[in-house]
C-alpha cells in the first residue's frame, strides 16, 4: 500500500471533507449555556453517524452533563486513542462578528483561504482532520492501519466536569497504547510541534495574623512587629539575585533537558524580545543560565499573584494591621512533588515567623507536571511524519500552561499524550470571528495520514 495514495484522494477529497465540517460547524454546540444542549446531543449524534460511515462502532454515552462520544475501529498495528471536543465556546459579542458564527463560509484573506466559524479552530476543524485522514485510509485499503479508539468530549469548554470521571468508570476502554489529542497549535504559527511537557500548578492562600487588633502606628510603632513586614520579607527571599527559587529541595526533581530537545529548541529561533516587548517588558525574570524558551517551558517557577493587607483605601490612616495575606502559585515540572514542594515552602514561611504570630493556610490540591516518554519510538515516528509534511522540521516543545486532558491520560491511565494541533495563533479561538486556515485543515489531514502510516 502507497502512502502517496492516500494523501492525493485527501487532496482529490477536500470539497467533501469541508462540506463534511461545515456541516458540524452548523450546529451551534456552545456547552456553557443551558439554552444549547440539544444542540451539543446534535454534535454528538452527527459524529456518532460520522463514525458508523468509517465502520466504527461509536456511541453517544450519557453523563451528567453532556454526552462523550466514543468510538472503535479494529485494526492491526497499536491501539492510538484520538481525543477531540465537539463543544464550542459562546458567540458573544455578536455585533463583533461579521457574519453568522453558525454559518461556515471559506473566505479569501491576504494570508489564504480561511474557514470562518465559531469551532472552525477550537475544536471541530482540528477534530475533523483526523476523521478524514482515517477516511482516506479506509477508502483506499478497506481497512485502518492501527487499532483505534475515538473519543469526543462535549465539555471542554465548561470545564470539563464529567471528563475525569468518565475516564475512570471507563479506564479500560480508554487505554491504549497512545494518546493523539489534537486542540493545540503550531509553534509561533509556522512549525509543526509535539507537546511533550505541560508544567503543573500549585497554589498557596494564606494569611498571617500577628498583633491581636489593627494598632495605631503612633503608639505601638517600632516596638510591634508589623505581619506586612514579616510577610514581604518572606516572600522576597523566595528567589536569589540569579532568578533562582531557594526553597529547600525546589530543584531536587527537575530533570536537565535532554539534549536533542534543547537542539530543538534553539532551532525554534524564539524571539524573547518581540514576546516581552508586547507586553511591555524588556529582559527575561527567570534564572539567568537557562534560555528563554527553558524558562517557558522546562523550568518550575514561583510567583506572587496576590498581596494585601492594612489600609488601602483613599487618604492614609497610620495602621499596624494585624494581619497580612498573599496568594502565591508554583508551575512545576518534572517530578516535582506538589505535596513536597508545598511542605518546603510552608517551612521556608514559617521560619520568618516571629514568636506569637500563626499563619492559616487556604489551599487547594495542587496537580504535578506531565512529562510525556519521548524515548517511546512512537514519538520519533510521529515527528518525522510530521517533518515530511510541513515546510519546517517538527519539534517537540513545552507548553507554560496546562492542559489537564494530556494529565489525565497519564495519571488516570498511565497514557503518554502526544499533543499535536495545526492552529494559529491569529485563529481568533475563543473570539469573535474565528477561523482555521484552509491549510491547516488540508495538511493536518495529510499530517494525521502520515502519522497513522508511520506508526502502523
Ligand atoms: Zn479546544
Amino acid at each position: 500500500m502507497s502512502l502517496d495514495e492516500i494523501l492525493a484522494r485527501i487532496d482529490q477529497d477536500m470539497p467533501q471533507a469541508l462540506d463534511r465540517l461545515f456541516d458540524l460547524l452548523r450546529i451551534p454546540s456552545v456547552s456553557t449555556d443551558p439554552a444549547y444542549k440539544d444542540h451539543c446531543d446534535a454534535a454528538a449524534d452527527w459524529l456518532v453517524a460520522d463514525l458508523q460511515t468509517l465502520g466504527a462502532t461509536a456511541e453517544k454515552r450519557v453523563t451528567p452533563g453532556h454526552p462523550m462520544v466514543v468510538g472503535h475501529i479494529d485494526g492491526p498495528g497499536p491501539h492510538l486513542l484520538f481525543y477531540g471536543h465537539y463543544d464550542v465556546q459562546p458567540i458573544d459579542p455578536i455585533e463583533l462578528w461579521d457574519r453568522d458564527p453558525f454559518d461556515p463560509e471559506l473566505q479569501d484573506t491576504d494570508a489564504g483561504k480561511v474557514i470562518r466559524a465559531r469551532g472552525s479552530s477550537d475544536d471541530k476543524g482540528q477534530l475533523m482532520t483526523f476523521i478524514e485522514a482515517c477516511r482516506a485510509w479506509k477508502a483506499e485499503h478497506g481497512t485502518l492501519p492501527c487499532k483505534i479508539t475515538f473519543f469526543f468530549e462535549g465539555e471542554e469548554e465548561s470545564g470539563s466536569p464529567s471528563l475525569v470521571p468518565f475516564m475512570k468508570e471507563n479506564a479500560k476502554e480508554l487505554t491504549t497504547d497512545i494518546a493523539l489529542i489534537c486542540d493545540t497549535g503550531l509553534f509561533e504559527s509556522a512549525v509543526p510541534a509535539i507537546t511533550t511537557m505541560l508544567r503543573g500548578l500549585l497554589a498557596e492562600d494564606f494569611t498571617i495574623t500577628g498583633p491581636a487588633r489593627d494598632l495605631h502606628s503612633g503608639m505601638y510603632g517600632g516596638i510591634a512587629m508589623n505581619p506586612i513586614r514579616v510577610l514581604t520579607k518572606a516572600l522576597g527571599a523566595l528567589h536569589d539575585d540569579t532568578g533562582a527559587v531557594t526553597l529547600d529541595g525546589f530543584y531536587d526533581d527537575v530533570p536537565e533537558l535532554p539534549d536533542e530537545v534543547r537542539a530543538q529548541w534553539q532551532g525554534l529561533g524564539f524571539d524573547h524580545e518581540t514576546y516581552l516587548g508586547d507586553v511591555g517588558l524588556t529582559g527575561p525574570a527567570g534564572e539567568q543560565d537557562r534560555t528563554p524558551l527553558e524558562q517557558i517551558w522546562s523550568r518550575p517557577t514561583c510567583d506572587v499573584n496576590g498581596i494585601w493587607g492594612g489600609y488601602t483605601g483613599d487618604g492614609f490612616k497610620t495602621v499596624l494591621p494585624s494581619e497580612a495575606s498573599a496568594k502565591i502559585s508554583f508551575r512545576l515540572v518534572g517530578q516535582q512533588d506538589p505535596d513536597k514542594i508545598r511542605a518546603s515552602f510552608r517551612a521556608h514561611l514559617e521560619s520568618y515567623m516571629p514568636e506569637g504570630f500563626t499563619v492559616e493556610y487556604r489551599t487547594e490540591k495542587g496537580s504535578a507536571a506531565a512529562q510525556m516518554s519521548i524515548e517511546d519510538p512512537a514519538f520519533e515516528k510521529a515527528r518525522k511524519a510530521l517533518s515530511d509534511e510541513w515546510p519546517r522540521p517538527a519539534a517537540y516543545v513545552g507548553c507554560g500552561g496546562s492542559i489537564p486532558i494530556a494529565g489525565f491520560f497519564k495519571d488516570l491511565l498511565g497514557v503518554d499524550a502526544m499533543l499535536i494541533g495545526f492552529g494559529k495563533d491569529d485563529d481568533q479561538i475563543h473570539s469573535p470571528n474565528e477561523k482555521y486556515d484552509l491549510e491547516s485543515f488540508h495538511k493536518g489531514i495529510r499530517s494525521w495520514a502520515r502519522i497513522l502510516d508511520a506508526l502502523s
